[in-house]
């Protein structure tokens, strides 16, 4: 038996539960039809993320996936190009959508070590007037990623470039709070840089779905289209969009202690034998070493009420259902799983 009762879970900061005070808030939402732009907590949600990320409109969607989708349709057309790093989720990790659904084609660029898209890259990439070339139309980047945080002297750059041929932005955000409490800046400080940026709530805000595109009112009301569309205009959602409220009026700050967690986890895992550890970045913690030892230790954690998840080594993420006894425990496993 594991002398500690109680599952940990570490393999991503999606598997939150929803908090009695944020069920609670869900219960008691006023909701109204949103296709019909009728429910007021969705309002009050996407004005809330709007003005959050300095931006004048928003909408709200139910994942991630869809949100970024929804972006790179209303900023591209049929035959249009977006340059995006090769592990960013918007290219590797959303099933093709916006080329299997909207005939535009990715241009992954291999990211730097720290997860970068090379500023000398995203010049030479954008293509010319062609007739050969898909037309480049857009930049998508991503903070943090892999729980690294792009800096905003970064990010001012690579979308100077961008914008100096014409070429839109997008900002992947579902960790956008986790980005602005690491780099100690504000969420608009990171967003301003951008022409539209998504932002889970689903992710370390700990609402149990949910996603915000934030951008102009001309983008939103195109992306409004797309959303309705690819099947995402829901009705009495308030309830859920509820939660994201909350997620928002009491999670952000919280980040900080994840951050913690995962400096506190990266501190205890050092000088085990041929183990790289990566980190902490922001809530993020990664372990790397061949993948027999990967699939083993997985094994040996679930048996002792411990998740992790990895191929290649494992990416370890707080969250906000994890504390630091979790972490001294966690780190007490792991030591012993690989030892
Ligand atoms: C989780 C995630 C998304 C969106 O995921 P959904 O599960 O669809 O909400 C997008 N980008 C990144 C970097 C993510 O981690």
């Amino acid at each position: 038996m594991p002398d500690h009762p109680r599952v940990i879970d570490l393999r991503s900061d999606t598997v939150t539960a929803p908090s009695a005070a944020m069920r609670e808030a869900m219960a008691k939402a006023d909701t109204g039809d949103d296709v019909y732009g009728e429910d007021p907590t969705i309002k009050a949600l996407e004005a809330r993320a709007a003005e959050l990320t300095g931006k004048q409109a928003a909408l709200f969607c139910p994942t991630g996936t869809q949100s970024n989708l929804i972006a790179l349709l209303s900023h591209c057309q049929r035959g249009d190009e977006y340059l995006v790093g090769d592990q960013y989720h918007t290219y590797k990790f959303e099933g093709g959508g916006a080329a299997v659904l909207g005939s535009i084609q990715p241009q992954p660029i291999p990211l730097d070590k720290e997860r970068r898209i090379p500023l000398d890259a995203i010049a030479a990439r954008i293509s010319d007037d062609d007739i050969h070339l898909a037309k480049t139309r857009l930049l998508a980047l991503e903070n943090t990623c892999g729980g690294y945080s792009l800096p905003l002297d970064y990010l001012a750059l690579a979308t100077g470039i961008a914008r100096e041929h014409g070429l839109a932005t997008h900002l992947d955000g579902a960790r956008l709070f986790n980005a602005a409490i690491d780099l100690d800046v504000s969420a608009a400080s990171i967003a301003e840089n951008f022409d539209s940026v998504s932002v889970c709530l689903s992710k370390g805000l700990g609402a149990p779905v949910g996603s915000v595109l934030c951008g102009s009112p001309f983008l939103i009301k195109q992306a409004l289209r797309w959303r309705k569309m690819t099947g995402g205009g829901m009705r009495q959602a308030g309830i859920i969009a509820a939660a994201g409220i909350y997620a928002l009026d009491n999670n952000i700050e919280r980040l900080a202690e994840d951050h913690k967690n995962a400096a506190l986890l990266s501190e205890l895992l050092q000088g085990i034998d041929n183990v790289e550890i990566d980190g902490p970045h922001s809530n993020m913690v990664h372990m790397k070493f061949d993948d027999t030892r990967t699939k083993h230790l997985i094994e040996y954690a679930g048996s002792q009420g411990l998740k992790l998840s990895g191929r290649y080594g494992i990416r370890i993420v707080t969250h906000l259902d994890v504390d630091a006894d979790d972490i001294r425990q966690a780190a007490r496993i792991i030591r012993t799983g690989l030892s």
